[in-house]
């Protein structure tokens, strides 16, 4: 047995593949080049005849030591036989709808997966007549029953990054295989700490490396892991050929943020929960959509699947006047506004959402505890409600 397979996530990610780094370095070097050089004719031509695995390297576009690593790490964690890391999360989404794509495919999605989904199949694979189908995957019979005999893969998120929803990914991926339908997750919200899919029966898992696993705001990345025989299949014909790889300098950034992923996630964590059960009581909300709250309405599958959440999480707020609204985060000094979350500061976001179960919509304030002091940020959100405390 490999002595490996015994050792705990945060061990791995600091030891798993790093045996001899030269002169003593603790860290993995940055392979910044783009070309390998052969001495000989004879060389390079059997190097580049076995082009199937990562090494001999030949060209960065096919593989470079320092992103080799990263995959290797990655792939360790989720348990998977693979893993390729591509130029964004978007990219390793994109990839693996394309790879699943024919002509009159049908696919189902969570209707509150990245929006990149929804986006490339109604704007791009419509055109080879390719159907989806979005669900509230709360309820497993929502998605069961969207099947058809044309369905392809089955596209989860769990949780959904907006409303903190998860899905049933056992039963789905039991009822997936016995039919030979393809499930893809993402996995950014949990990574591999705190969710492992393909134990749970999912095919392929795919990552936004530009969030909790990167953790810094500092590059763009992603990942998918499965089997090897996918994940080679996707590689060939969708990442090479779009160039869609990552560059060895965020490669190396990932491999350096994911040193503290364990402790930022755990610090992200106990913060966010306690803020979460603080809004819970507070007047002005309504609602709190936090994975790990005691109260979430999953919270048996939340135990089931999930080992922890993160420090990202919604509120419902009990004003729904979109002033009021803007005035609230815009008086939020601590919690910036931005988009990109899982790096060390924290942030506040005004969202409409609309679900097919309210499809009048509502607004939520979807707020990432960073790695600040965590009194200093429930003070900063006790100031701001003051502005949206109902009359
Ligand atoms: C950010 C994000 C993505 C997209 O990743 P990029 O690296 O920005 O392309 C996909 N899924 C989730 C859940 C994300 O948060």
């Amino acid at each position: 047995m490999n002595p490996n397979d015994t050792l705990a996530p945060c061990t791995l990610i600091q030891h798993f593949g790093e045996s001899a780094p030269p002169e003593g370095a603790p860290s993995f070097p940055l392979f910044q080049n783009s070309n390998f050089l052969y001495s000989s004719h004879g060389e390079f031509v059997e190097a580049i005849s076995n082009l199937s695995g990562h090494s001999p390297y030949i060209y960065s576009r096919i593989g470079n030591p320092t992103v080799d690593l990263l995959e290797q790490k990655i792939a360790r964690l989720e348990g998977a036989e693979a893993c390729r890391a591509t130029a964004a999360g978007i990219a390793a989404i994109t990839s693996v709808l394309m790879d699943a794509a024919e002509p009159g495919a049908h696919f189902i999605a969570e209707e509150f997966s990245y929006g990149s989904v929804r986006q490339l199949c109604t704007e791009v694979l419509s055109k080879m007549g390719v159907s989806l189908t979005l669900v509230d995957g709360r309820r497993v019979e929502n998605i069961l029953d969207a099947v058809r005999p044309e369905t392809r893969l089955i596209y989860l998120e769990s949780p959904s990054s907006l409303l903190f929803h998860l899905q049933d990914i056992r039963r789905v991926t039991s009822y997936a295989r016995e039919r030979g339908i393809r499930t893809v997750i993402d996995n950014t919200y949990c990574t591999p700490l705190l969710q492992r899919p393909i134990e749970l029966g999912v095919d392929l898992v795919v990552h936004s490396c530009s969030k909790y696993l990167g953790g810094h705001s500092d590059l763009i990345g992603g990942a998918i892991c499965g089997r090897r025989e996918d994940i080679d299949r996707i590689s060939r014909g969708q990442i090479h050929l779009w160039g869609n790889i990552m560059a060895p300098f965020p490669a190396w950034l990932v491999l350096r943020g994911l040193r503290t992923l364990g402790v930022r996630l755990r610090q992200h964590q106990e913060a966010s929960l306690r803020i979460a059960e603080w809004l819970e009581q507070h007047p002005a909300v309504e609602l709190v959509n936090h994975p790990a709250l005691p109260s979430h309405p999953q919270r048996e599958l939340f135990l089931s699947q999930m080992r922890g959440a993160g420090g990202l999480f919604s509120f419902v707020p009990k004003v729904q006047d979109e002033c009021r609204l803007i005035e609230f985060v815009d008086s939020l000094r601590l919690f910036r506004k931005g988009i990109s979350w899982g790096g060390f500061e924290s942030l506040a976001l005004l969202a409409r959402v609309a679900p097919s179960w309210n499809p009048e919509g509502f607004w939520i304030i979807r707020l990432f505890v960073g790695l600040e002091d965590e009194e200093d940020l429930q003070r900063d959100l006790e100031q701001a409600l003051e502005r949206i405390r109902p009359t």
